[in-house]
């Protein structure tokens, strides 16, 4: 899921306010919370929301991600911390929490916004290292009935969801790590490759080495560039155990 960022500017964005100075506070996320915008009307969907904190929102809260049944808008960096979670100043909901918001707009498709909104998150979940249970509805910190949909017993299902695609994003990457582990050996020089081949050639061939002979796939493989690296090193020892490099 790609995060759209319509970040707000600086000057824009709701301020603290400590000593009767406005401030804002630099975050390391520790938690994600969970709301809905509880606006049901037509077109209030995740561009509405971004526009409205970008131009300047006149309430005293700011939140970093707004995701619906098409897209998920980025408002505020993560490393700064939003007014979302309704628990003060020193709040960590606040201070610590990241803040997403999911779009119940009535002309939008609210399973889908679910869906996309656990794609959010578990994203989330991966770039921060922050665990399931630290995924929490802005009523864990206020108690306020907020996400309301998902509080009539569907939070263990959402939670489920982002926890699914959390493990997903981690599959990718071991997936590219055995394709890493898995490189082809293909010499980039040419005078390397022809003596690759003719060693191989010579290896592989019967007339001369007899049953000691390597596989003549090997050799194929080589030429069709399909030769890993771990079995080309693997070669090398069954030459030497056998006494090809005579
Ligand atoms: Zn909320």
């Amino acid at each position: 899921m790609i995060i759209r960022q319509q970040i707000i500017p600086s000057y824009k964005r709701p301020k603290y306010t400590v000593d009767g100075k406005k401030v804002s506070f630099a975050m390391v996320p520790e938690y994600i919370t969970i709301h809905e915008t509880a606006n049901t009307g037509n077109g209030a969907n995740a561009q509405a929301h971004a526009n409205l904190q970008f131009n300047g929102n006149s309430r005293q809260a700011s939140w970093h991600i707004q995701v619906d049944d098409l897209q998920a808008i980025q408002s505020l960096p993560f490393d700064e911390a939003g007014i979302h979670a309704g628990d003060g100043t020193y709040g960590n909901g606040n201070r610590k929490s990241i803040g997403v918001e999911i779009c119940v707009n009535a002309d939008g498709d609210f399973e889908k916004a679910l869906d996309n909104a656990s794609a959010v998150v578990g994203q989330l979940m991966k770039q921060f290292d922050i665990p399931s249970h630290k995924v929490v509805p802005h009523k864990h910190w206020s108690g306020k009935n907020c996400p309301a949909n998902l509080l009539k017993g569907r939070w263990e299902e959402f939670i489920n969801l982002c926890s699914v695609e959390r493990r997903q994003l981690d599959d990718v990457v071991s997936t590219q790590t055995e394709k890493e582990d898995d490189k082809m050996y293909k010499p980039t020089s040419k005078a390397l490759k022809d003596l690759t081949e003719d060693l191989l050639s010579d290896m592989t061939d019967e007339t001369k080495h007899g049953k000691q002979a390597l596989n003549k796939d090997w050799l194929n493989q080589f030429k069709q560039g399909t030769l890993s690296e771990s079995n080309a090193i693997g070669l090398l020892f069954a030459a030497a155990k056998r006494g090809l490099f005579k």
